[in-house]
């Protein structure tokens, strides 16, 4: 059976492919690349789980394919748990990673670092061909530095402490960061799920 993931990263794409195959899974994961182009939904949603809905909706509904979708961000305790489902356009539309990591910092500034703690969030959904959808989050705890550090990852990662660590997440490697990582619990959360989805067919 395909697996259809709704998402034109690459890298996204990359990484699920490994964790089910790791996962002795038989599904074909594919990408928003390898099926007919289809206009992506508006994420219009307050949610990361509504914003994955729509993305894995919009999926299944045009493909007839069992769809997978994610949506993330970054929540700040002093900010009332924001940028959220706005991390991506933080500092305006097409702003760049930077201009929203720069907007975040000078915005807590003056917080003292014991109260910089803020959080990563993954949300997950899968909705299958008849309709039927799982939607779950994972997080991971941590503490907003007061300056960019590593170059490893993208986003937010060089100006976030894990809980646990001593380095940034854009000091981590790569696979340190999946291990703990609110996206790489998340696909190993859902694993089962695909699990049952290959016996269905
Ligand atoms: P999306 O889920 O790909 O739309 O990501 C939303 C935004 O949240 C990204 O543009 C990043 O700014 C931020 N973000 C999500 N996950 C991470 C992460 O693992 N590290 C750093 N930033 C992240």
């Amino acid at each position: 059976m395909r697996l259809l993931i709704a998402s034109g990263n690459e890298k996204k794409i990359v990484e699920l492919r490994r964790l089910v195959e790791q996962a002795g899974l038989s599904l074909e994961v594919v990408g928003l690349g390898d099926v007919t182009p289809y206009e992506e939904p508006v994420e219009s949603g307050d949610t990361f789980e509504a914003n994955a809905l729509i993305k894995a909706r919009a999926g299944a509904a045009v493909t007839g394919l069992p769809t997978l979708a994610d949506d993330s961000g970054i929540e700040v305790d002093v900010l009332n748990r924001m940028p959220g489902v706005r991390s991506a356009r933080w500092a305006g539309p097409g702003a760049s990673d930077t201009d929203n990591l720069e907007l975040l910092l000078r915005q807590i500034s003056d917080v003292e670092p014991a109260r910089r703690r803020g959080r990563f969030v993954c949300a997950m959904a899968l909705v299958r061909p008849d309709g039927t959808e799982e939607v779950l989050r994972r997080t991971m705890e941590g503490v907003l530095v007061d300056a960019p550090r590593g170059t490893n990852g993208f986003g937010y990662d060089p100006i976030f402490v894990t809980d646990g660590h001593d380095v940034t997440n854009a000091e981590l490697a790569p696979d340190e960061k999946d291990a703990v990582s609110h996206r790489g619990q998340a696909v190993r959360a859902m694993l089962p799920v695909l699990a049952r989805l290959e016996n269905q067919s």
